[in-house]
């Protein structure tokens, strides 16, 4: 890997071999020309390239922690599924706290777990309304959560 040119994209230099998921990580700060600060997190569930989600399950948990993560904190600019299908990009604004970001996470997870349905699951504010499953999202949350004390250990 360290033979391998610099790339663009932070994840690109990251060595997927070596990490050890689930873990959350800051994958980069982009600073606006007024002071403002977005810190990228990279929120990964599966261990890349022996697991993944399947596509129901993400796209349900991409709706739900998009939904209710808001309901947590002001400061969330969006989560998106990677296509490796092994986890998500958070954004935040203006917020350096990683304590508290995990904070939100967990707080997002545990609302998941409380859903009775996917938030917008319907071909009017969804692209792929016939992919989704509640109980996939839910079971990739309960893992998650379940590992809430490995989250800061990425290698
Ligand atoms: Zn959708």
């Amino acid at each position: 890997m360290s033979k391998q040119k610099k790339m663009n994209v932070e994840s690109f230099n990251l060595d997927h071999t070596k990490v050890k998921a689930p873990y959350i990580r800051l994958a980069g700060t982009t600073e606006g020309m007024n002071g403002d600060k977005i810190y990228k997190y990279d929120l990964r569930f599966s261990q890349p390239n022996k697991e993944h989600m399947d596509m129901p399950s993400i796209h349900s948990l991409e709706h739900m922690m998009a939904e209710f993560s808001r309901n947590h904190s002001d400061k969330i600019v969006d989560i998106s599924p990677m296509g490796c299908q092994t986890g998500y990009y958070l954004s935040v604004i203006n917020h350096e706290d990683y304590d508290d970001v995990l904070r939100i996470v967990e707080a997002t997870l545990k609302d998941v777990l409380e859903a009775t349905e996917v938030p917008a699951c319907n071909e009017v504010q969804c692209g792929w309304a016939a992919s989704h499953s509640l109980e996939g999202a839910k079971k990739l949350a309960r893992y998650m959560l379940s590992k809430r004390e490995e989250w800061k250990e990425v290698f």
